[in-house]
This record gives C-alpha cells, sequence and structure tokens, in this order.
C-alpha cells in the first residue's frame, strides 16, 4: 500500500467549495461513509483507540456525529446519547445557549440522557472553532456527566478548536489546512 490508512481516510472525504455558503470548504464525509472499507476503518481507528477506556455514554452531535457516535456505542458496548438542535427532542430537556459567529444556537439533550457520575466520550464529524463541542460538553456537565474525551473525523487547526476544548482528551484522525 502508498498510502497509509489516515491518508486512505482523508482521501475519500470530498470538499465542496463555498457550501452552504461563499467561502466555506465543506469537508464531505458522505464519500467516507459510502465507502465499505472507509467507514469500517473510521470506526475501527475509534476503537482502537477507546477500547481500555471505560465509557458509559457516547454523545453524538447532530447531525453527522450520529452516524460515527452510533457505530462507535455499538462497538464499545456503550449506551448512545443524541445533542440535538432546538425542538427535536421529545421529553423534557436541558439546553445551553452558545454563539456563533452572527447569533447563537442551541444544543438540548434529554434531562435524563445520562445519570450523575457517568463517563462520556463525545463525537462529531468534524472540529472547527470547538463551540459546538464546548457546549456540547458543558451540558453534559450540566446533567452531571464526566466527559472522558471529544473525538472527530477531521480537525480545522487553522480554527484553533482543538485549544477551545484543551481541558479534555481531543483525538482526530485526519486535518485539512483552511477554515
Ligand atoms: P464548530 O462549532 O465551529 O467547531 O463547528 C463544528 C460543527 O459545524 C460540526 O458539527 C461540523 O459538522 C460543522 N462544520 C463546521 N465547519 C465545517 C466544514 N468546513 N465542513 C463541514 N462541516 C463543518
Amino acid at each position: 500500500d502508498l498510502m497509509n490508512g489516515h491518508d486512505q481516510i482523508q482521501s475519500l472525504i470530498r470538499t465542496i467549495p463555498d457550501f452552504p455558503k461563499p467561502g466555506i470548504q465543506f469537508r464531505d464525509i458522505t464519500t467516507l461513509l459510502k465507502d465499505p472499507w472507509g467507514f469500517k476503518r473510521v470506526i475501527d481507528e475509534f476503537v482502537g483507540h477507546y477500547r481500555y477506556s471505560p465509557i458509559d455514554k457516547v454523545v453524538a452531535i447532530e447531525s453527522r456525529g450520529f452516524v460515527v457516535g452510533g457505530a462507535l456505542a455499538h462497538h464499545l458496548g456503550s449506551g448512545f446519547v443524541m445533542a440535538r438542535k432546538k425542538g427535536k427532542l421529545p421529553g423534557p430537556v436541558e439546553r445551553i445557549e452558545y454563539q456563533l459567529e452572527y447569533g447563537v444556537d442551541v444544543i438540548e439533550m434529554h434531562k435524563d440522557s445520562i445519570r450523575p457520575g457517568e463517563r462520556c466520550l463525545i463525537v462529531d464529524d468534524l472540529l472547527a472553532t470547538g463551540g459546538t463541542c464546548d457546549a456540547t460538553c458543558k451540558l453534559v456537565e450540566t446533567l452531571g456527566g464526566v466527559v472522558v474525551g471529544c473525538a472527530f473525523i477531521i480537525c480545522l487547526p487553522e480554527l484553533k478548536g482543538a485549544e477551545r476544548i484543551k481541558r479534555y482528551d481531543v483525538h482526530w484522525l485526519v486535518e485539512f489546512e483552511g477554515e
């Protein structure tokens, strides 16, 4: 093989310029997930990394985080919890508002999704500024959970998300230059 596993994962991610708005380079994982080897390799990488860390709950961030988080929870034998956009969860929720470049966004979780002291792994497809993950971690802690790590397929180092959540153990598989 000429490429290592991480390079092969990276080569399966498609970049769509100017989506959803001008200037954004959208890192599209649909091309990675539709590839049987690619999807399996991503999950196997995470399983290898977290296999010996006791994890009670995988907390996945809407919506691409659900795909990776669901498969990972199954492999680790953990429970699976969804951190969702406003108004999607049917039961009583705890919520957190967080700042975007323009305006605010909201993340919600069911109040009964985590019991105090449970060890939680936060999962999303991509770490950009870290604002979404930072808010999700705070919400998990409000519910009494312990954040044992944050896992991403992709990190965009220029946006310094890893620094924003450096109080946690942060792990990712591939990096892309630019915003
Ligand atoms: P942030 O809160 O800035 O770390 O943004 C992370 C969230 O926005 C993740 O849920 C990503 O799916 C999404 N996101 C941000 N930037 C990109 C990008 N360039 N390509 C694809 N998804 C992105």
